[in-house]
C-alpha cells in the first residue's frame, strides 16, 4: 500500500521509525525490537539506511520481514551521496524485486572523510537526483523526501531550503517527512511557508521521544532542533532519574502528537529508535485518540 493512501485517509494514525542493525551479530536483537513495534499495527514502519547506528546492508532484509511476517506497509530508505550509479541502480533494482512501493529518498549525510573532497564529479550531489533516477526506472514509487522545518544546517536561509524543497517535491516526491522538532509551532510556521511556496503535498511530522539526557545532547547536534524551555526544564529536574526522564519524554512527545492531531494533522512518525517499549507507551496513551 501507498504511504500517501495510508495518510490522507485524514483519522488520526501513528507511524515508527526503526533503524537496522550494525552488525551481523546484532541482526537477531534488532528484528526482535522491530517485530515488536510491527506487533503495534501501526500505519507503517520506515527503515533507515545507513543511520542512527544502522548499515545499508540489512535495510531491506528488516523491510521484507515487517512486511511479510506482520502485513505492516514498509518505508524503506536510500541514500545516494558518494554513491555510484551502478551501486544505487542496483539498490532499486532490489528494492523493486522485494515488492516494496514506498521509498525515502534521501541524500544522507556527506562522511566526515568527505567533507572537503571535491564533490564535482559525484553521480548524486542532492536527493533530488536520487528521486529522478527512481522515476526513470519505471517502478511506480510512492516517493517520500526529507524536509527541515528548522532549515537544513547546510542551508543558507530558510527561503533557500524551500526553494530546494518545491524543486525536490517537483522532481517526484508524493509526501515529505519532517526532521525532528519540540516546538509544534516551528512546524506550523513551516507548514504555512511550504504552502505559501506552492509545495501541495502531504507532510508528516517526525517526533523524537527524548527518554534519556545523553540523547538531549545527540538529538541537538544531529538536527540542530530548538529546545524549548518547557523541554529544558523537563531535563533539569528529571535527567539524572532514569525512570522519570523517561516518562516524563514520553509524556512529552505524546503531548506535542495530541497538539499535531487537534491542529489538523493526520499520521505521525515516531522516531522509536528500536524501542518498541517506548512506542507501545506513546500508541497506549493515545489508544482512544487512534481508536486502538
Ligand atoms: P537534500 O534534499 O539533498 O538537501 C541537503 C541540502 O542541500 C539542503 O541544505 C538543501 O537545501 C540543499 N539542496 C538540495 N538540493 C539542492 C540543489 N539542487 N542545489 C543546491 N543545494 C541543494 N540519513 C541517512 O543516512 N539515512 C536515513 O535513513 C535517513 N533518514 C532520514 C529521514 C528523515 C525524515 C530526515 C529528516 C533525515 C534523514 N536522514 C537520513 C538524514 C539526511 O540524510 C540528512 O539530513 C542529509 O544531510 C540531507 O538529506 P536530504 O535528503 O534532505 O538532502
Amino acid at each position: 500500500m501507498k504511504i500517501v493512501d495510508i495518510i490522507t485517509k485524514n483519522t488520526p494514525s501513528l507511524s515508527f521509525e526503526v533503524f537496522p542493525p550494525k552488525t551481523e551479530t546484532t541482526f537477531d536483537n534488532v528484528k526482535a525490537a522491530t517485530e515488536e513495534i510491527a506487533k503495534l499495527c501501526p500505519s507503517f514502519i520506515s527503515v533507515t539506511y545507513g543511520a542512527g547506528g544502522g548499515t545499508s546492508k540489512y535495510t531491506l532484509d528488516i523491510v521484507k520481514n515487517i512486511k511479510q511476517s506482520y502485513g505492516v506497509p514498509t518505508l524503506a530508505h536510500l541514500t545516494c551521496v558518494s554513491s555510484t550509479r551502478e551501486t544505487v541502480r542496483q539498490k532499486i533494482e532490489e528494492i523493486k524485486a522485494a515488492g516494496v512501493t514506498n521509498v525515502m529518498a534521501l541524500r544522507g549525510d556527506i562522511p566526515e572523510a568527505l567533507a572537503d573532497a571535491d564533490r564535482s564529479g559525484w553521480a548524486y550531489q542532492h536527493a533530488v537526483d536520487l528521486i529522478l533516477e527512481l522515476k526513470a526506472s519505471g517502478a511506480d514509487f510512492c516517493i517520500g523526501g526529507a524536509c527541515y522545518p528548522e532549515i537544513h544546517p547546510e542551508s543558507a536561509n530558510q527561503k533557500e531550503d524551500i526553494k530546494r524543497l518545491k524543486e525536490k517535491v517537483d522532481a517526484g516526491c508524493d509526501f515529505l517527512t519532517t526532521q525532528m522538532f519540540f516546538d509544534n509551532n516551528l512546524l506550523y510556521n513551516f507548514l504555512y511557508k511550504i504552502r505559501e511556496a506552492g509545495i501541495t503535498v502531504p507532510v508528516i511530522p517526525g517526533i523524537m521521544p527524548i527518554t534519556n539526557a545523553n540523547q538531549v545532547e545527540r538529538a541537538i547536534k544531529l538536527s540542530g532542533s530548538y529546545m524549548p524551555q518547557r523541554f529544558k526544564s523537563l531535563v533539569d529536574k528529571f535527567g539524572a532519574d532514569p525512570a522519570a526522564m523517561k516518562q516524563a519524554g514520553i509524556a512529552y512527545a505524546t503531548d506535542q502528537i495530541i497538539d499535531l492531531y487537534a491542529n489538523g494533522i493526520a499520521d505521525v512518525h515516531v522516531y522509536s529508535m528500536n524501542k518498541p517499549d517506548v512506542a507501545a507507551k506513546i500508541q497506549g496513551n493515545l489508544s482512544d485518540i487512534l481508536g486502538k
